[in-house]
């Protein structure tokens, strides 16, 4: 008998999920959980708990906590560690900020949704008592200098298949570890802009300003929920191979959008009144290219600038810097990309569940790109799971809100191109060397494993199982149920609608 109540109404979580919870006493059997599992992340449905030994598959993208409307399912908490380093002396806590987190802040503090509030999330985390604050964006201006030089060397040089997939949200690698392992070799070695920033606050900026990379508590400030199980994958301590410390890793903490506003709430912060902080040097500086990364399109449009200053020499054309076809919220978006004689095939998806349509159509030979941009969360990581939740159900409009916030950021910036990142530039001369030297692959790059046992029975019987599990939908709620067919006097479990109210999808 399986451990896992009330499956038929809400996804199952394993009690040692890195990244979500969920507090029995305040669950409502609402479904929410459910529905956002099956319909957008894909996961739900694909798998049967009696062939994963009582073990639920989980990409950890948290879209169950952020749809949960009665905080059942909450992200794992780790503030009150970071906390805790704060108030030890022998400590160095360095946090680092992701790009979205910048675009909805505000937002649990009253003001208008997407306000983009860089300067006073940065002056929050000095009152706190952080003792650095370093720019996540800086790496992500990294991820595209390691991430484009790789396209270009796929396209020219063959030596890895196309298209190459992004890299960069650790919830599609794990779905593709799990559902697609022979498209692992497509996606590309770069590591997330958290895998990067991290060995190299460790390493890098460790030397530089003279600290010990042992008292350095490296905390990841996003969006996110799947970055606490990505800092906890086996490969991410490069940091502690380059300076020979057993057991040192990249990034100790991540804490999401939602965690920073408890503290600042706990320790009654008035956020509004505080004045704007900038970045610690070194690695602070970041690109308008930087800032998109946190939507939808916006990895793909960065990467692109990059690659056609690389390829061709040139200066960017302005048409590059609003990259029309792959920006908004369309969960499936392709464009035709041309540098000189060069046509680069686009696709940007967000949803895995999306993503699996799209590899089902590459694979049978329906479509053909050179580079493909995935993201699990609706509208990219401004949706992610740990970020405010959508409380008054305003859906796209609010994401579209976060979206304009960054683009509008991208817009005013001085610099718009990764490669002119200038403290980069240093970190290249002073560190890595250039682009996919030894070094960078050693600290910068990742692999990937076949992780599709975890469905029991592999990838080719969950596809089979997949494939001949029925589903109906209520019309009325939305409720799931699966199932060959619908028992004879059925009623839905959530709004009591009888079977006739049911659709299959
Ligand atoms: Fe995390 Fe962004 Fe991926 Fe969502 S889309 S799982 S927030 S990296």
């Amino acid at each position: 008998m399986s451990k896992h109540e009330f499956t038929n109404i809400r996804v199952p979580i394993e009690k040692d999920n890195p990244s979500i919870q969920r507090l029995e006493f305040k669950c409502i059997k609402c479904g929410a959980c459910k529905m956002v599992c099956t319909n957008e992340i894909g996961v739900c449905g694909t798998y049967d708990l009696a062939k994963t030994n009582d073990v639920p598959v989980c990409i950890y993208c948290g879209q169950c906590a952020n749809v949960c409307p009665v905080d059942a399912i909450t992200e794992k908490v780790e503030a009150y560690e970071v906390l805790d380093a704060i108030n030890d002396p022998e400590k160095i806590v360095i946090v680092n900020t992701s790009p979205s987190v910048r675009a909805a802040l505000g937002e649990e503090f009253g003001m208008p949704d997407g306000s983009f509030v860089e300067g006073k999330m940065v002056a929050l985390l000095r009152k706190l008592g952080v003792d650095y604050v370093l720019d996540t964006s800086f790496a992500a201006d990294l991820t595209i200098m390691e991430e484009a030089s790789e396209l270009i060397e796929r396209i020219t040089e063959g030596k890895m298949p196309l298209p190459q997939f992004t890299s960069c949200c650790p919830a599609w690698v794990k779905f593709a570890e799990i559902y697609y392992p022979e498209m692992l070799p497509h996606i590309s070695t770069a590591k997330s802009p958290i895998g990067m920033q991290g060995p190299t606050v460790k390493t890098y900026f460790a030397k530089k300003m003279g600290i010990d990379p042992k008292k350095i508590v490296n905390v990841a400030l996003t969006p996110c929920t799947a970055k606490k199980f990505e800092i906890r994958r086996e490969e991410m301590c490069a940091a502690g191979k380059y300076l020979g410390i057993d057991g040192l890793r990249d990034m100790d903490h991540v804490i999401t959008t939602r965690e920073l506003a408890m503290l600042a709430k706990d320790a009654n912060i008035d956020f509004a009144a505080l004045e704007d902080s900038p970045y610690d040097k070194l690695m602070g500086e970041s690109t308008g290219a930087a800032k998109i990364f946190g939507n939808t399109g916006g990895v793909m449009e960065a990467a692109i600038r990059t690659a056609y200053a690389y390829i061709t020499k040139e200066p960017v054309p302005a048409d590059l810097f609003s990259l029309e076809p792959v920006r908004g919220l369309e969960g499936i978006k392709e464009a035709t990309v041309k540098i000189k004689d060069l046509e680069v095939k686009v696709a940007v998806v967000y949803g895995t569940a999306n993503a699996r349509k799209l590899i089902e159509k590459i694979k049978a030979g329906k479509a053909d790109y050179h580079f493909v941009e995935v993201m699990t969360c609706p509208g990219g990581c401004i949706g992610g799971g740990g970020q405010p939740k959508d409380r008054e159900y305003k859906g796209d409009a609010l994401r579209a809100k976060r979206i304009a916030s960054l683009y509008n950021n991208d817009k005013e910036m001085r610099v718009r191109l990764s490669h002119e990142n200038q403290e980069l530039m240093e970190l290249y001369k002073e560190f890595y060397g250039k682009p996919l030297s030894e070094l960078a692959e050693k600290m910068l790059h990742t692999s990937y494993h076949d992780c599709s046992e975890l469905l029991g029975g592999g990838a080719a019987a969950a596809e089979k199982a997949t494939d001949a599990m029925k589903k109906y939908r209520c019309k009325i709620c939305g409720y799931i149920y699966e199932g060959d067919e619908l028992p004879s006097g059925f009623t839905c479990p959530v709004c009591g609608k009888g079977a006739e109210f049911f659709e299959e999808i």
